[in-house]
């Protein structure tokens, strides 16, 4: 393993991450610019100065991930204002984006509290079961997402290009493949890639959680991020995304390896 960097290669490599993390993100090209965003994430959620290192770093990987579908976009999308079918099922949210948008409730109490009485219907239920029941996102409001702008990245990633399929699969409940144009999913796996090893590059665990619960525990919990920097398993009552494939995760451990000693 080679030597940590010295204070003044890591100010020089900052400056270059700062110059590479301005360029767009050319997925499959030089690897050099997914590993300026990761380094930023880390240092984003490891600022210990900032109110909220998760709430800095997830604010940027959904405004980072927006920049970069751009760049890839195929057209033909479905969805539109208004449409909410997928917003009746369970998401998936790491830690990061969980106290980022636990710090949106906090900032509207009323918020809060309907949030977290409306969180109970769906505490507990399976995958299976949250599929079937089709119990509405808590924070859908006339069909609308009341925190649009800080949607985590599944939601981000959650689009179709066939309404027909939407229905058919999330209100018919139907066996349906959604259709997602694959540079869409290809951004988000980049996007949960770099959040991931971020994560790992802090020593922390990498997990999807359910998003309602673990919003819940982020909100409740005092000194809940805190804790979670400091390595304690705050989340452990939240059920997790177990689909998580092992070769993925792997290519996460591989990448924070190679990248921890330039942070
Ligand atoms: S967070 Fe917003 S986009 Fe995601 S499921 Fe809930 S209402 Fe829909």
């Amino acid at each position: 393993m080679r030597d940590r960097l010295s204070r003044p290669e890591r100010r020089a490599l900052q400056r270059e991450d700062d110059r590479l993390r301005a360029l767009p993100l050319n997925i499959g090209g030089d690897p050099r610019r997914a590993e300026a965003h990761i380094r930023h994430v880390a240092r984003l959620l490891g600022d210990r100065q900032s109110k909220s290192g998760c709430s800095d770093a997830a604010g940027y990987a959904v405004a980072q991930f927006d920049k970069t579908v751009v760049t890839v976009t195929e057209g033909g999308l479905a969805c539109r204002r208004g449409c909410a079918h997928c917003c009746h099922q369970g998401v998936t949210v790491t830690a990061p984006e969980a106290f980022h948008i636990a710090g949106i409730l906090r900032r509207a109490p009323g918020r809060a509290a309907a949030f977290l009485e409306a969180e109970l219907a769906t505490r507990g239920l399976s995958r299976g079961e949250r599929w079937r029941a089709r119990i509405p996102c808590p924070f859908l409001h006339n069909s609308e997402c009341t925190i649009y702008e800080s949607r985590p990245l599944s939601c981000r990633g959650a689009v179709s290009r066939d309404v027909g399929a939407c229905v058919a699969g999330y209100v018919d409940l139907k066996q349906t493949d959604i259709p997602t144009p694959p540079g869409h999913t290809l951004v988000l796996n980049v996007w949960r890639m770099i959040v991931s090893t971020a994560i790992r590059l802090l020593n922390l665990p990498i997990a999807g959680y359910e998003m309602n619960h673990a919003v819940a525990v982020a909100l409740i919990a005092e000194d809940g991020e805190k804790k979670w920097l400091n390595g304690e398993d705050i989340f452990a009552p939240v059920a997790q995304d177990t689909s998580m494939a092992p070769q993925y995760l792997q290519s996460v451990e591989r990448l924070a390896t190679q990248l921890a000693p330039t942070l």
